[in-house]
């Protein structure tokens, strides 16, 4: 049947998402969501908005919004694009702003739907291998024939890479863009957004589901320079001009405005992130240093494969690395005290052999 098939689907390999199991007794560790619901302001602006206008065709230049995200980004509405998640505004990002004709840079360990869309929109791609520590090799990325993207923290390693060093990767690509997806950044020790306003081929893009648990509502932002957001906005709306709809538009809204509430989640989970790290530690586990809301692990003697069965048949979902040059790695999201709590018992008891 492929004999009906347009050349864009014969080529696509789509990425494959995290298992997501509809059952609550589940500990879910294993795609990085925010434990903790996000602020009630979210629920209240949600329902005004279904009691007053679902009738009505959202914003198409979702204008509220961005004007709420510059002010907390300390930009203009101008220079702030928003998206379906920021995988949608990656997608536009790689379509808009890359080149079938340029070869672009990544880490060779890093965010698994970048050769995605490189693929899809046929851009060619070189992966640019880490340092034996998992550490960025910065020079690899200067002077990168059609530009580079990079996460910072990276994933799955969960290792921030300095602004300094983010900055020399800028410098030297001045005539090609430099994407950095900031999808973790809030738990880590600073954004690159303030570099924005001196280089006008830097990127950045942002989410809502992580640090302000809005995962479900899918809403993500890029920010840079208005030339690059109106490339963005012109491939979005050769799509669907109406890209985010009108609950994601007030959650999100109200999301980015409690400031409050987000500050005191994102410290626990940092609180419970450095006690998980240092009970990982204590049993054998080497931990790499996380500027993320998880936690990057190996054991010099449990396989990581093998623990992630024994932890799913007792109910704990983790995720486990084999692949893009790593050689045993679990990835295990940081949940409330009580869910790592639960977790490092069914842990023990695995270890244990029970
Ligand atoms: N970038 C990175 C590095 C991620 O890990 C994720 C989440 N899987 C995303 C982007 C996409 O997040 P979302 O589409 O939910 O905004």
């Amino acid at each position: 049947m492929m004999k009906y098939w347009s050349e864009v689907a014969k080529r696509c390999t789509p990425y494959v998402p995290g298992e997501q199991l509809n059952d609550s007794t589940i500990i879910k560790l294993n795609t990085n969501e925010n434990p903790y619901p996000p602020s009630p302001n979210v629920q209240s602006a949600i329902k005004k908005e279904m009691e007053q206008a679902l009738h009505l065709y959202p914003s198409p230049t979702v204008d509220s919004l961005r004007e709420a995200i510059a002010k907390q980004e300390g930009t203009t509405k101008e220079s702030v694009f928003v998206g379906n998640g920021s995988d949608e505004v990656l997608a536009f990002a790689f379509m808009g702003l890359f080149s079938p004709y340029r070869t672009i840079r990544f880490p060779a360990i890093t965010y698994s739907f970048y050769p995605v869309y490189a693929n899809l929109f046929q851009i060619p791609y070189e992966k640019v291998p880490l340092m034996s520590d998992f550490t960025l090799d910065e020079t690899a990325f200067f002077h990168s024939e059609g530009g580079a993207i990079l996460p910072n923290p990276n994933a799955p390693t969960s290792i921030f890479t300095s602004l300094d060093l983010m900055e020399n990767i800028v410098k030297h690509n001045p005539d090609n863009v430099v994407i950095i997806d900031e999808a973790y950044v809030d738990f880590a020790p600073e954004t690159a957004v303030a570099l924005t306003h001196k280089y006008e081929q830097l990127l950045i893009v942002k989410t809502f589901s992580k640090s302000r648990s809005l995962a479900g509502l899918r809403v993500g932002y890029a920010i840079g320079h208005p030339h690059l957001i109106e490339a963005l906005t012109r491939i979005k709306d050769s799509f669907n001009s109406y890209t985010i709809d009108r609950l994601a538009i007030v959650g999100a809204k109200a999301a980015i405005e409690d400031t409050a509430y987000f500050k005191q989640t994102t410290r626990h989970i940092l609180q419970t992130r450095e006690w998980t790290r240092e009970q990982l530690e204590e049993r054998g586990f080497s931990v790499l240093p996380s500027a993320t809301n998880f936690l990057f692990v190996h054991h010099p003697i449990y396989e990581a494969e093998k623990l992630y069965q024994q932890l799913k048949e007792k109910k704990v979902l983790i995720r486990y690395f084999r692949n893009q040059g790593i050689t045993d790695y679990m990835r295990i999201t940081i949940g409330t005290d009580e869910m790592m709590r639960k977790f490092l018992l069914v842990l023990d008891q695995v270890m244990e052999g029970e």
